[in-house]
């Protein structure tokens, strides 16, 4: 399976949720099953059939074949290392910014992040349907920014797309599209596939969920290995490995989470079962089990039970 994991990174009121919704409507669902008639939950009826209660907004599209996660990025102030944390999950983003506005402070708090973590942005300044915008200078602004915040040679010599979420299209150059299509062509030809070593199951855990009903849910990437119901894990922590077992796992899709066996490498995924996780942990082999470097957190995580 092809896949790529992107987060779409911008300053409140951009139009991130305006471009993710324009992402869902003009692609296809993943649909990892498409014989099996699966019933498609959106988090609403996930929620009402589970009490499950859905923090992350990760999203997942097909795009000429290509599964497309989309991972939410917190779009207010940082807690705790959370940007950081999330953008471990991507292999590429979007940095959106208004063609009026210009780069603003969360524009520059999250290229930092995404610089700093070797993530190569794909620019894209939105709005410049609204008259007034100055999508020129807009660029230059974002160049400036990324040579301020020492942006390698590669990383400055970033591609962009502008356009308007609202009016639904993005080109390569100021020319008005007819679609967002240019820019999904962008998001194939940009962001690499996710890198997989080879070798026994490792997830990090890098964000989490929580379901009355269900408990807390860890969310993150597999970067080695199959996770699969059932499966006994370690889990392995700061302080020790604790031995655990996978009970239902979830993929995403469209704007929900959608059950599965497994999961294979490359892919991001939210397991439930395990009693006592933290962002940060790995969840590795039950045998022989490897850890993965630590994210560092600097505020507790956040604990709901
Ligand atoms: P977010 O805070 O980044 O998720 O931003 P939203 O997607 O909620 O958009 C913020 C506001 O900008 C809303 O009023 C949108 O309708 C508006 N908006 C989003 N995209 C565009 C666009 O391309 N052109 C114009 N003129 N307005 C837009």
């Amino acid at each position: 399976m092809d896949i790529r994991n992107i987060a779409i990174i911008a300053h409140v009121d951009h139009g991130k949720t305006t471009l993710v919704d324009r992402i869902l409507h003009t692609t296809k669902v993943f649909r990892e099953n498409q014989d099996t008639g699966e019933l498609i939950m959106d988090s609403n009826d996930l929620e009402r059939e589970r009490g499950i209660t859905i923090f992350s907004k990760n999203a997942a599209v097909e795009y000429k074949g290509v599964k497309i996660n989309v991972i939410d990025t917190p779009g207010h102030a940082d807690f705790g290392g959370e940007v950081e944390r999330v953008l471990k999950m991507a292999d590429g983003v979007i940095l959106l910014v208004d063609a009026f506005e210009g780069p603003m402070p969360q524009t520059r708090f999250v290229l930092q992040k995404a610089l700093q973590l070797n993530l190569k942005p794909i620019v894209v300044i939105n709005k410049v349907d609204k008259p007034n915008c100055r999508p020129d200078e807009v660029h230059d602004a974002v160049f400036e920014l990324f040579f301020n915040l020492d942006a390698t040679e590669e990383q400055l010599d970033f591609p962009t797309y502008y356009g308007s979420g609202k009016n639904g299209w993005f080109n390569d150059s100021l020319t008005q599209s007819e679609d967002i299509m240019p820019l999904m062509d962008g998001i194939l030809k940009h962001v690499p596939p996710p890198v997989v070593s080879e070798g026994s199951l490792q997830l990090q855990i890098t964000s989490l969920d929580y379901s009355s009903f269900l408990g807390r849910i860890a969310i993150g990437k597999v970067s080695r290995g199959t996770i699969k119901e059932g499966q006994p894990i370690s889990l392995m922590q700061t302080d020790g490995v604790k031995k655990s077992r996978v009970r239902e796992l979830y993929v995403f899709e469209g704007m929900g989470k959608k059950k599965v066996q497994e999961v294979v490498a490359g892919d991001l995924c939210a397991v439930v079962g395990l009693e006592d996780f933290n962002i940060g942990d790995t969840i590795a082999d039950f045998e022989n089990p490897e850890a993965l470097p630590v994210i560092s957190v600097d505020e507790p995580t956040m604990n709901m039970q």
